[in-house]
């Protein structure tokens, strides 16, 4: 019999998380539990959480004690890069029964069922000690339009800042045929979007005969009504080639997500990130020689330990040359066991703040740009769910925010539009008397 019913899972991160917590759902659900939502009273709660986030300790709390609000006695399970760094911190949050590594994770049906029922263990229960090592693949399915396929985990890189690879191990892949299958069982169960990802998703297949361009032109041929996205490449990993494939693609959607980190070559170098700005220029000359229309987005990090003010200009000068669509700006904070950290130099946090905001400002500059150089085009949007009772919202291949009146007989269907109206928050509206072709 099966001590516990109902369970809900909560995400911390990436959209690597998101597809693994699906991927631990399906595994509680082939043993008969419910699924739930993380509102609702549940037997389990399971909360997959991140070690990038700045309070990741402070927000698993903050999440443990809204699950043991649903239900005091409820098991509550953490796993995840938090739990996999910081196991016994984790397991000293007080009401966390389990705390399951990066590997353990994956064995959470079987770990769950040794627990029995809570009354009948007093002690936190914690798997978290060995080195994330093999390959578990993963995908998302019926939590959103979009499928979040889990091709490759892991990273060989260290960069100075980054604690990604002593959570998730060194880089390891799916093979391209076990990819097909998953691609495939997401097109057969009417998955209109597929979004590749991966820690470092361009270095799939490293150590292997196989590489990233063989995989991405294996999943162009798959029959289906279907659109793939590439989630985020190293700027060292996407090749000329890669770049001339998209263009060519019919189902690979023109959109880059491309991490800079800075625009100074000296932070850079103290980031041990592998590239010249230059090499960086000439990865968005090349997408937007070959895709005039495509989306570029940019991680960036602000007040890295060695950023002086001239760097952080210079920076800023860098990204308000590039012809991209929008930024992610991260404020840098110390993490234990990192490179950076043992570098002997700090900025002031509001110093980081200024510039996080600085940056911020010009995304919003450059995305309002990007949106506008757009209008009157013609794209493909898939609509996607409800934005609130009257109005449906979905993306189109270039990642343009599209909104329309709800008709729930059009959600997870593609649409082609011709964008007249942008509204203030930067979305195309289809006005209701405009016919979707
Ligand atoms: S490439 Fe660098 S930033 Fe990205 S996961 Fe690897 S070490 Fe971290």
């Amino acid at each position: 019999m099966i001590p516990y019913q109902r369970a809900a899972f909560y995400t911390l991160g990436c959209k690597l998380n998101f597809a693994e917590t699906s991927t631990l759902a399906r595994a509680l659900q082939e043993q008969g539990y419910a699924r739930v939502s993380f509102d609702e009273r549940a037997d389990i709660y399971v909360i997959n959480t991140c070690s990038v986030t700045e309070n990741a300790d402070k927000e698993c709390k903050q999440v443990v004690k809204k699950a043991l609000k649903q239900n005091p006695l409820a098991l509550v399970v953490v796993t995840g890069c938090y739990a996999q760094l910081k196991p016994q911190e984790v397991a000293n949050i007080a009401g966390v029964d389990l705390v399951l590594g990066a590997n353990e994770k994956f064995d959470i049906a079987l770990q769950v069922a040794q627990l029995q029922h809570k009354k009948a263990h007093a002690q936190v229960q914690v798997q978290a000690i060995k080195e994330a090592r093999h390959f578990h693949a993963s995908y998302s399915m019926g939590d959103r339009t979009r499928t979040f396929l889990k091709v490759q985990d892991g990273c060989d890189y260290f960069c100075a800042f980054c604690t990604i690879p002593l959570a998730r191990g060194r880089s390891r892949s799916a093979s391209i045929a076990d990819t097909i299958q998953k691609a495939e069982i997401a097109i057969a169960e009417g998955s209109k979007e597929i979004v590749l990802t991966g820690v470092n998703l361009g270095d799939f297949g490293s150590g292997t005969d196989e590489n990233f361009l063989q995989l991405i032109q294996a999943l162009d041929v798959l029959a289906g009504d279907v659109r793939f996205r590439i989630s985020s490449i190293e700027p060292n990993l996407l090749t000329d080639a890669v770049i001339e494939f998209v263009a060519g693609s019919q189902k690979f959607v023109p959109h880059f997500h491309v991490p800079l980190q800075s625009g100074s070559e000296k932070v850079l170098k103290d980031m041990r990130r592998r590239y010249a700005k230059d090499h960086y220029q000439t990865r968005i000359a090349k997408i937007k020689q070959l895709l005039p229309d495509a989306c570029i987005g940019v991680d960036v990090i602000v007040g890295f330990p060695t950023e002086t003010e001239a760097d952080f200009l210079e920076t800023h000068a860098f990204l308000s040359d590039l012809p991209i669509s929008y930024l992610h700006v991260f404020t840098y904070s110390e993490r234990d066991n990192t490179t950076a950290v043992r570098l002997g130099q700090t900025v002031d946090m509001a110093e980081r703040k200024k510039r996080n905001h600085s940056l911020q400002m010009l995304s919003e500059k450059k995305k309002r740009l990007f949106y506008e150089s757009m209008r009157q085009k013609r794209f493909t949007v898939l609509w996607e769910g409800e934005q609130d009772a009257e109005t449906m919202q979905g993306f189109t291949e270039n990642y343009l925010q599209v909104q329309a009146p709800f008709d729930a007989d059009k959600i997870n269907t593609f649409a082609q539009i011709d964008l007249k109206f942008l509204d203030k928050e930067n979305r195309f509206i289809v006005e209701p008397c405009q016919e979707l072709l």
